[in-house]
């Protein structure tokens, strides 16, 4: 079994990125990433200081604005208007979940689809459903790039993908069947879950149940991709039980030091492709 080291692919890539935000640079365009982060739930704050300081390390420019939870969507969406045409800017990020008064979709759609490095918008979205260039949600992203880096070819692997959200289920299925797997989505209608995902040569877990895919989940010689991100007595737990899992498994995330490094590496290269095209 080999661990699939999301936190040393991830150094690689940043460094290679550091690179072109420095060539970038020498041709006057700095790129610049905005996050806007709405009301205090302190997962996100954490996940906007993470991002905050990997645009610093990278060389990027980078703004965030911390709104009061009380924010209206008009003020919200008129943050959004500015961002989209503020030069300065090249990929905005509105940080999920938003406060229950806020219609999710509304922001995520008033955003320039040219600037929205998350992948989120239904545009990027449907690029990535009719196999036009877009952005492609980070995460999914950086999934795929794991894959790529065990070496082995996918396609024609047999892929079981459980949770089908937005944001991570759908678009790395449409990536994976991009690759040429055969994939199947999963999710709490699936009837024998067990005997689907034990039968998959690829596996990916972004459920958000803790430990939930045990070793019987597993076939012999997989690849298994935790996704899941929770917290238990203080400790961040994966939907895969690792100790179970390692044992079958050809190559394994680990979490945390998986999938998470990715998903803001993702980002940043997203928003350096976003100032490479549209400076
Ligand atoms: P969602 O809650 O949006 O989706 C969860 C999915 O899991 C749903 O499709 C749901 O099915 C399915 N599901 C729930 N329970 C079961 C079950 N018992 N059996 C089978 N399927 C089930 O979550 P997200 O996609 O946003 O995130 C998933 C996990 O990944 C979370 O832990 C999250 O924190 C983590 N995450 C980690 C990231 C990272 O960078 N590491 C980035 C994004 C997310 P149904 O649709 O039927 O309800």
């Amino acid at each position: 079994m080999s661990i699939i080291d999301g936190k040393a692919i991830s150094g690689q890539i940043r460094l290679g990125l550091t690179e072109k935000v420095a060539k970038l640079k020498e041709e006057g365009i700095t790129p610049g990433l905005a996050v806007v982060l709405v009301g205090d739930d302190p997962a996100s704050a954490i996940y906007v200081r993470y991002k905050e300081q990997a645009c610093t390390d990278t060389g990027l420019y980078s703004e965030v604005h911390r709104l009061d939870a009380a924010t209206t969507q008009e003020t919200l969406l008129s943050l959004v208007e500015r961002l989209n045409t503020d030069d300065k800017i090249h990929g905005i990020l509105v940080q999920l979940p938003l406060p229950n008064h806020i219609d999710e979709m509304a922001i995520l759609r008033a955003i320039n689809p040219d600037k929205d490095v998350d992948g989120f918008h239904v545009i990027n979205a449907g690029k990535l459903f009719v196999g036009e260039k877009g952005f492609v949600a980070c995460t999914a992203k950086g999934i795929i790039t794991l894959i790529k880096s065990t070496g082995i070819d996918i396609t024609g692997k047999t892929a079981v993908v459980v949770g089908r959200s937005n944001i991570v289920g759908k678009p790395v299925s449409m990536l994976l069947m991009e690759q040429n797997a055969t994939v199947t989505m999963c999710h709490s209608r699936t009837r024998d879950l067990a005997k689907v995902c034990a039968g998959a040569d690829i596996l990916v877990a972004a459920i958000g149940r803790p430990e939930m895919i045990t070793g019987e989940y597993v076939k012999q010689g997989a690849i298994v991709i935790d996704v899941g991100t929770s917290r238990v007595d203080g400790k961040l737990k994966g939907d895969v039980l690792f100790s179970e899992a390692e044992k079958k498994a050809a190559f394994i995330t680990p979490v945390p030091g998986g999938v998470g490094p990715m998903t803001i590496t993702m980002l940043l290269e997203n928003t350096v492709e976003a100032a490479k095209i549209h400076g």
